[in-house]
């Protein structure tokens, strides 16, 4: 794993002495000594992690991290602050401020180069994110920062933990910020994650028959529980079971007697990534439909029927089942453009796509092929049943006029349709269209507003 590291630090063997360690990881580490210098340093180029000092001169370590954190452009990028006294209010302060973990001087290595890895990864997911977001032309709103994600829905805790004088005082500071639900059986807990949106986990590692580190094992591998952050709660000594539980993917954990203030600071830090991850997601999910569908009619695009196409014909040549495709051609509509205006002939479309899709069923798939041209591929249906569908679509095309300027006119539409079948052998997606789009052309030779079956 690479990744690019600002170290920033006002006395010069601090830095030299991160710098070392973390080259010797393999890591590409730049170096600051000043919040000002930082700060311009992350403004110009990007950066997977900062190791900021938090006493400095001037600028402190505390105030670089809210300037790091209001800026749309580095609000994502995590923060590791570096404290010389382990101090509680100090930890709090950095949280407050948005860091995203601490390290306390002197750093032992262990520390060091795990806490650094488990932020470089989730960078990495981000980065990877966004990148996907950004292909598909929507992009993460840049104006997001992570103080915008804490306002609204109140975020759901699940605190897993048998002991109850235990979870009740985690459950009593946690409810002035978020709803707290407990549950004290690890598998409860696991279905209960799959089932409902919480924002954050929270196990304790030593409950009394069960071992904890499996639960985060298991929430780490099931796919709708696999983003849910982990807040470990753990003992003192239990240095061995907590760098097991990190090295399952565990974000973040406290060690007993826990301060209430850093409890909740890291609660919060958990839900912010949470939620900036989720909304990311989102985002990528929506492009990527935009991708596949049409912005016109909302059907399916050509590039996802070609793919599509080649999906089906190949398993319905396996299965031996039926396959029947219709290309679909709305009748002189260069002429419903010119007498009408383009404007309506984008509602003839829109409503004619509508109508499509209420005359098919849940397998079959609709899409726009071209200007005016539809296809339509039917599994599992023989040329029976599917010339009887095609008929029945172009009736109630012909049928009813279709509305146009709001309503205030209606315009008679019909369409041509050719209808082709899957061969049972050394038939392909080309041929199969090729035969749908000769028997096209014959309907539209024949007087149109019709339905033609194309010869096996
Ligand atoms: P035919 O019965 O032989 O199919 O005649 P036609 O006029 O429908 O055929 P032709 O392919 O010559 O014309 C299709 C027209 O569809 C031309 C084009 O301007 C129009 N068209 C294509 N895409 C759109 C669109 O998105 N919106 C609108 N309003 N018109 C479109
Ligand atoms: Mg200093
Ligand atoms: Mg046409």
């Amino acid at each position: 794993m690479t990744a690019r590291i600002l170290v920033v630090d006002d006395i010069a063997a601090n830095v030299r002495l991160l710098e070392a360690r973390l080259t010797a990881e393999y890591f590409d580490v730049h170096t600051a000594t000043s919040g000002a210098e930082a700060l311009d340093m992350l403004e110009h180029s990007p950066f997977d992690i900062v190791l900021l000092d938090v006493m400095m001169p001037g600028m402190d370590g505390f105030e670089v991290c809210r300037r790091i954190r209001a800026n749309p452009k580095t609000t994502h990028v995590p923060v590791i602050m570096v404290t010389a006294l382990d101090q509680v209010a100090d930890r709090v302060n950095g949280l407050e401020a948005g860091a995203d973990d601490f390290l306390t001087k002197p750093v032992s290595d262990v520390q060091l180069i795990t806490r650094v890895k488990s932020l470089v990864r989730l960078k990495l997911l981000t980065d990877e994110l966004t990148l996907r977001a950004n292909q598909g032309n929507i992009g993460m709103d840049k104006a997001l920062t992570y103080d915008d994600l804490t306002r609204g829905n109140p975020s759901r805790i699940l605190i897993v933990d048998d002991r109850r004088s235990s979870y009740e005082r985690l459950s009593t500071v946690l409810a002035s910020e978020s709803e707290v639900e407990v549950e004290t059986n690890p598998q409860e807990a696991l279905f209960r994650a799959a089932e409902n949106p919480y924002d954050l986990l929270i196990v304790n590692i030593t409950l009394a028959d069960h071992d904890a580190l499996r639960l985060c094992s298991q929430i780490r591998s099931l796919e709708r529980t696999r983003m849910l952050p982990i807040l470990l709660i753990t003992e003192m000594e239990d240095t061995v079971r907590l760098q097991r539980g990190l090295d399952l993917g565990v974000n973040d954990y406290l060690i007993r007697p826990i301060d209430k203030q850093e409890l909740l600071a890291r609660a919060r830090t958990q839900i912010r990534r949470k939620r900036y991850t989720d909304r990311l997601r989102d985002n990528v999910l929506s492009s990527m439909e935009m991708a596949i569908t049409d912005s016109l009619t909302n059907l399916y695009n050509r590039r996802y029927l070609d793919g599509h196409l080649k999906a089906v014909v190949a398993q319905s040549q396996e299965r031996r089942a039926d396959l029947s495709l219709l290309i679909i051609d709305i009748d002189h509509f260069k002429r419903i453009n010119d007498t009408h205006g383009h404007d309506a002939g984008d509602d003839i479309l829109r409503e004619f796509a509508a109508r499509i899709r209420k005359n098919l069923r849940g397998i079959d798939l609709a899409c726009r092929y071209g200007g005016e041209e539809f296809v339509v591929v039917m599994p599992d249906t023989d040329y029976d049943l599917a010339s009887l569908v095609a008929e029945r679509l172009r009736q109630k095309i012909a049928r009813e006029p279709f509305a146009i300027a709001g309503g205030s006119q209606f315009v008679d539409v019909t369409i041509s349709i050719g209808l082709s079948r899957l061969n049972e052998s050394g038939d392909s997606v080309e041929a199969l269209l090729k035969r749908a789009d000769t028997a096209l052309y014959r309907a539209k030779n024949e007087g149109r507003n019709r339905v033609v079956l194309a010869a096996a």
